[in-house]
């Protein structure tokens, strides 16, 4: 199960990492004795699951636990209408078992190539006014801790510990399974919307409320979003609606080709886009796990920040200013999101209904200037940084956006007292483990 590997990635290969031991495990008491041995060793561990976030998260110089093999689907109970998958397990395959048992996951992102552990960990959200970030269907999961003991936890057992776990940046140990909660398949109608950027804004808590899941996307130098709106319905699949899952990936590959451009002229991009432009995209039924998420092989670098609902109005007009005056033209659209509020006490969506407003662009560094620009802005409006994104926040900026920072603080202390799970970007974030904060009811 160890394996001599030497540079490990994130899928977007702008951060990698040289792992000293870099452990595959297959079954969990492969975890647990990964875990004791580090312990043993006075070495860190980190896990990765896809490596999809943009950011250090998963990097570590000690031991690396690729869950890429730890993967594959448990136990589907149609009776309590739950899934029970090991933490590698990808969206897909999960999506795929369910759809074969008449049940699917209630909303997912835009991906579904990450790990069910790596999504709970960091946050991930999809999009709907009446729908918490991912995490929120989780009914119950099991951590493998810092001594090796693995911890079922539910919310009926230790719900403060639960909802920790539920958004824990794996700073708490190893999320060896989980049991999600679904509902029965359904299919979604795909309408595909455009009007005038400040027209939306002005009503945009009516349009957020005005279907099951709502988006749009915006170039940040024209006065126009392309809207979408998935509405819940009975009727079938529309024909041919396997091939309009693959129009996003096309449009990304359309930036992507906009984006090599920018990198010599970057005033280029505007017109490239024009250029490429593809036809308007068409209304179309399929199966809600095949509209939510579609192929993403064109890599980029993004930054997503989830601010109060009511301050996405402001936050687009104040980047419509900073971006046409910063120059430098991502060919990719600020895309907006919706969600409810949650109560996991790291989770970006907690205690308020949120608007997410996500910027993402090529992976050279001028590009990535303008994500700096967009994340002192954001963050000016009461934003918190997407943890699996690009971001340059710290402890301090972090933890008065948090309202139970303590809480959760005092959960790592308890679990994780000698930092085992921290590395780089855990103590940039969240700061050093305090032992002695043990107590938190
Ligand atoms: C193309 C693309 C599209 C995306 N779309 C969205 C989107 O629509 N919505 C959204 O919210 N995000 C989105 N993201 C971000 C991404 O989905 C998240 O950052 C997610 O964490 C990635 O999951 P992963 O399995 O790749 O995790 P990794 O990146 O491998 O790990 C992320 C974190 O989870 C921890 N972790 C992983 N497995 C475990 C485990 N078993 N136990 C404990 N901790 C663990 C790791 O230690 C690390 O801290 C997108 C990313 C990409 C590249």
């Amino acid at each position: 199960m160890t394996e001599r590997r030497h540079i490990w990635q994130t899928w977007s290969r702008t951060v990698r990492c040289r792992p000293a031991q870099w452990v595959a495990p297959r079954v969990e008491g492969q975890i647990a004795e990964a875990v004791r041995a580090a312990a043993e060793g006075g070495l860190g561990v980190r896990v990765a699951g896809a490596g999809h976030s943009f950011n250090q998260l998963a990097c570590t110089e000690d031991v690396l636990l690729d869950l890429s093999r730890y993967t594959g689907v448990l136990d589907i109970d149609r009776h309590a209408m739950t899934v029970t998958v090991r933490g590698g397990t990808r969206l897909a395959e999960i999506s795929a078992a369910l759809d074969g048992a008449g049940l699917a996951l209630a909303n997912i992102g835009t991906l579904d190539a990450q790990s069910v552990a790596g999504a709970i960990s960091t946050g991930n959200h999809g999009t709907g006014i009446a729908h918490r970030p991912f995490s929120a269907q989780v009914a119950a999961l099991r951590l493998i801790t810092s001594d090796g003991t693995a911890l079922d936890l539910a919310d009926d057992t230790d719900p403060e510990l639960f909802r920790a776990a539920r958004t824990s940046l794996g700073a708490l140990g190893v999320i060896s399974t989980v049991t999600l909660r679904c509902v029965p398949a359904f299919n979604l109608r795909s309408v595909p919307g455009g009007e005038r950027l400040d027209g939306l804004l002005d009503r945009f808590a009516e349009w957020a409320h005005s279907a099951d899941h709502v988006s749009f996307g915006w170039l940040p130098w024209t006065e126009d979003v392309a809207t979408r709106a998935w509405h819940r319905t009975d009727e079938p699949p529309t024909r041919g609606a396997g091939r309009q899952r693959y129009a996003t990936t096309v449009d990304e590959m359309r930036c992507g080709l906009a984006g090599l451009a920018g990198r010599w002229r970057p005033a280029a991009v505007p017109g490239m886009k024009r250029i490429l432009a593809s036809g308007a995209p068409t209304e179309y039924v399929d199966a809600g796990h095949r509209i939510f998420s579609f192929p993403q092989p064109i890599k980029f670098l993004a930054l997503e920040h989830a601010l109060p609902l009511e301050s996405v109005p402001t936050a687009l007009r104040e980047l419509r200013v900073a971006l046409r005056r910063f120059g430098a033209y991502s060919p990719y659209s600020v895309l907006v999101r919706v969600g409810a509020a949650d109560d996991s006490p790291l989770s970006p969506a907690y205690g308020r209904a949120t608007g997410y407003v996500n910027l993402t662009v090529p992976r050279t560094a001028r590009y990535t200037e303008i994500l700096r620009t967009a994340e002192h802005l954001l963050r000016d409006l009461d934003g918190r940084p997407h943890w699996g994104k690009a971001h340059t926040a710290t402890a301090e900026v972090l933890r008065p956006r948090y309202p139970e920072w303590e809480r959760f603080q005092a959960v790592r202390g308890k679990l994780d007292p000698s930092g085992m799970f921290c590395n780089e970007y855990i103590g940039r974030v969240l700061g050093p483990v305090d032992a002695a904060r043990q107590v938190y009811s």
